[in-house]
């Protein structure tokens, strides 16, 4: 497994730094410059499976998302990565002694984190992930690093105001594998839900009529609302509480620890990352209490 997983890493880890140099340029905020926090050296960390496979590779794998603005974004046509999420990547990458270029991203959908996890082809996952006792039982978390709750995104002449419209005849769109789809069963029966891989393509049945709202967290939902102000808003106030942590691979509690007491101590950091990403966003929020479970 893990061999398989060192050449193909060793293949793309390449082809990464290739493209790296195609965008060196890059611009404010992004990539290696103007970051919060500075890359470890000699960083040692007994007992971590993840971090000797890493440390062997000369590479740490990270599953993002990228499809969702403020947060894990990927620019197509620059190619660089942004958000909040890919930012607390970085800098975990970093207090691990890994710069930008020894950085591979992965897109990773909702409903593939644990298993990308389990099976090992990622190191360790942040993207609006929440903590979840169910979850706990194939992976871990370290954290949380942020607290948002469930919202609804409504097209702009919509009658839907709050959770309270979510009705027989109307027709919810949000994520496979998420804990938003998983509240709409469990709580609103009667609602239709139709789902997809990733929450930007329910926007786009939003758009186009054949959904009457997407529902997931807020701090999504308001990055969405922000690219087209003029056709869909966010209603009503957050529903439930989601818990950001960071996914790692099961009983690697060294590597958990690493991370817990990385955000306990970098208060400063978080607040930077904060400002630089969800600052003008709308998007509210402090540094939580982490966890340590
Ligand atoms: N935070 C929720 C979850 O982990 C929704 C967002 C997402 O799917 O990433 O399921």
């Amino acid at each position: 497994m893990r061999r398989t997983r060192r050449s193909a890493a060793i293949a793309l880890g390449a082809a990464a730094a290739v493209a790296l140099v195609g965008c060196a340029s890059g611009t404010p905020g992004g990539g290696t410059g103007e970051q919060p926090f500075e890359v470890a050296t000699d960083v040692q960390l007994e007992g971590s499976e993840t971090f000797d496979t890493m440390m062997a590779d000369g590479v740490v794998r990270i599953g993002v998302k990228e499809d969702q603005p403020n947060l894990g974004y990927l620019d197509s046509t620059t190619n660089e990565r942004t958000g909040f999420d890919v930012d607390i990547a970085r800098w975990v990458a970093a207090s691990l002694g890994f710069d930008e270029e020894a950085i591979e991203f992965q897109s990773i959908p909702s409903a593939n984190r644990e298993q990308a996890l389990v099976n090992g082809d990622i190191d360790f996952y942040v993207g609006t992930y929440s903590i979840t006792d169910g979850r706990k039982e194939q992976i871990d978390f370290a954290g949380p690093y942020f607290v948002t709750g469930q919202g609804l995104l409504v097209a702009a002449d919509s009658d839907i105001t709050s959770e309270a419209d979510l009705v027989a005849g109307v027709n919810v769109c949000s994520a496979t594998g998420s804990t938003p789809i998983q509240n709409i069963r469990d709580n609103y029966p009667d609602v239709e839900t139709t789902e997809f891989d990733t929450y930007s393509q329910c926007v786009e049945g939003l758009v186009n009529d054949q959904v009457d709202a997407v529902t997931t967290d807020q701090a999504i939902l308001i990055g969405y609302a922000a690219q087209r102000p003029d056709e869909i808003q966010v209603v009503g106030e957050p529903f439930t509480e989601e818990r950001y942590g960071i996914g790692l691979p099961k009983g690697d509690d060294a590597l958990r620890d690493h991370i817990n007491t990385m955000l306990e101590e970098g208060g400063e950091t978080w607040q930077a990352i904060y400002d630089n990403n969800l600052g003008d966003s709308g998007v509210e929020g402090t540094q939580p209490e982490v966890d340590r479970y």
